[in-house]
């Protein structure tokens, strides 16, 4: 599944798609003329999921292909332990 990550740019919002696959990384920039994704849109799904990255306004959210909050990279520590050998029993939180 595709996941979107947003970060302010000097030109504009970037958005940077990653893949479960090796892919090449996708990095768009919105600007107040849209994207520069080949569909050439305002309302392709990046400016979608930048108006709900605007709307969250949290440091690190991951968006899925219909801009929903599927993780937080400040986060993804916890999902790494958990095949860790580190074993924190006060952790109960496993997204
Ligand atoms: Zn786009």
């Amino acid at each position: 599944m595709p996941q979107y990550m947003i970060r302010k740019g000097i030109y504009g919002h970037e958005i940077a798609k990653f893949d479960d696959s090796n892919a090449s990384l996708d990095v768009y920039t919105i600007n107040s003329r849209g994207c520069s994704c080949p569909a050439r849109s305002r309302s392709c799904k990046h400016t979608r999921i930048l108006t709900a990255w605007k709307k969250s306004n949290v440091e690190g959210i991951v968006f899925d292909d219909d801009a929903q909050e599927i993780g937080n990279i400040f986060n993804f520590s916890t999902i790494a332990n958990k095949s860790s050998s580190k074993n924190r029993n006060s952790s109960k939180m496993y997204g």
